[in-house]
């Protein structure tokens, strides 16, 4: 296993980590959960030292599950993350330190054990959201630090790279969680640059895109060009191998999944990210074309679900077949073409979109055909 300093602590983290939200859905079900820890337990043997969790992953058993395995190694030899916001502590805008401290004591117990090292602001998805849980419950998370429950408090975000930089410039935390694939890359290198500059860890969620860098292996083929890897590895391979990133997560089912993860970092080598983009420039498909699902877009007047219309029409951009447009609508969104033509120009959704795409011609075009 290749492993990676987190920030700037004295934490050697392993280059990819477990990601718990995709233990066995069918054992799960079943309450086979000391089935579903055999998933942590052989990610430890192969050298997987990070494990991220949260609350409510996997009907709310993943933290009971991880809790399994953990009780079972030596706690100090494995880092285990956890996961709040205002939404789950539940208790409104204002809770007390006591509701904080509910909700901290139900990780604490699910996972068994007495600290969590990575405790996550969870979700942040605004400048706003954050602000408002600074002021709420940040200064629980101290507390909770000093009492040693917790030992590194650090957030998780699916902010664009400039509002990410503003967190990171608060100073407030050891480190982040952001979504960063080969489709996105492009607009969230500022904000992993920001992040290992001032000193933070850098974990990756989301590294094969949702699913579509698997799902469309030849439009990704580029990736693993030249390598024995597979597109999926060579993903994760991209991700992991930036300088900036500490730890790219992957959510695991079976004991295979593990295997191809470990096999990705294998004799890594490490890069910074301008010198990534430069090198996939203008290679593959127009990546940059591509909608990346962030949801940016969203407060349509006409409540046209763009994100789902984008994602259709990016099949169209990956296989250059118009008609996986109206499969994507049909099979998986459920959505109609009519809706499409309820768009009013308004531009609203232009102005906001990351990854600036001319979605109001794109709608046109989905209704047209
Ligand atoms: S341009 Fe069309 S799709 Fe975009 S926000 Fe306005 S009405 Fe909605
Ligand atoms: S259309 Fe743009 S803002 Fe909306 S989800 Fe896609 S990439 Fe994000």
């Amino acid at each position: 296993m290749y492993y990676k300093q987190y920030g700037n602590t004295d934490m050697k983290v392993s280059a990819v980590g477990l990601g718990t939200m995709r233990y066995d859905e069918e054992d799960i079900k079943a309450g086979h959960l000391e089935k579903c820890a055999e998933i942590p337990l052989y990610a430890f043997e192969k050298g997987i030292n990070y494990w991220d969790t949260a609350p409510f992953y996997c009907e709310d058993k993943s933290e009971i599950v991880t809790g399994i395995a953990l009780s079972q190694i030596k706690r100090s030899e494995v880092y285990v993350t956890s996961k709040t916001n205002l939404g789950t502590i539940d208790a409104g805008d204002h809770p007390t330190k006591e509701d904080f401290r509910r909700r901290l004591e139900i990780s604490l117990d699910r996972l068994k054990t007495d600290y969590i090292d990575f405790y996550h602001m969870w979700c942040m998805l605004s400048l706003e959201s954050w602000e408002k849980h600074m002021d709420a419950v940040y200064g629980f998370f101290e507390d909770a630090k000093r009492e040693g429950l917790i030992r590194n408090i650090v957030f998780s975000s699916h902010m664009q790279g400039n509002d990410i930089e503003t967190v990171v410039a608060s100073g407030k935390f050891k480190g982040m969680l952001i979504g960063y694939n080969a489709l996105n890359y492009r607009f969230r290198q500022s904000g992993i640059k920001a992040a290992y500059q001032n000193g933070m860890g850098v974990v990756v969620m989301n590294p094969l895109g949702g699913g579509m860098i698997p799902a469309n292996p030849d439009a990704f083929a580029y990736l693993a060009e030249g390598t024995e890897f597979t597109v999926p590895q060579a993903a994760l391979r991209f991700v992991a191998s930036h300088k900036e990133i500490t730890v790219t997560l992957a959510g695991c089912t079976t004991k295979e999944h593990i295997d191809d993860a470990v096999k990705a970092v294998e004799n890594l080598e490490e890069k910074p990210a301008s010198e990534i983009a430069k090198e996939y420039e203008g290679r593959g498909v127009a990546l940059n074309n591509l909608c990346t699902g962030c949801s940016y877009c969203k407060g349509c007047p006409s409540e046209i679900p763009i994100p789902k219309y984008m994602d259709a029409y990016n099949h169209k951009i990956l296989t250059g077949d118009a008609k996986s447009i109206t499969d994507r609508m049909d099979n998986h969104w459920g959505i109609k073409q009519e809706k499409a033509k309820e768009c009013i120009a308004c531009g609203k959704c232009e102005e906001q979109c990351t990854q600036h795409l001319p979605i109001i011609d794109r709608l046109k075009e989905i209704a047209a055909l």
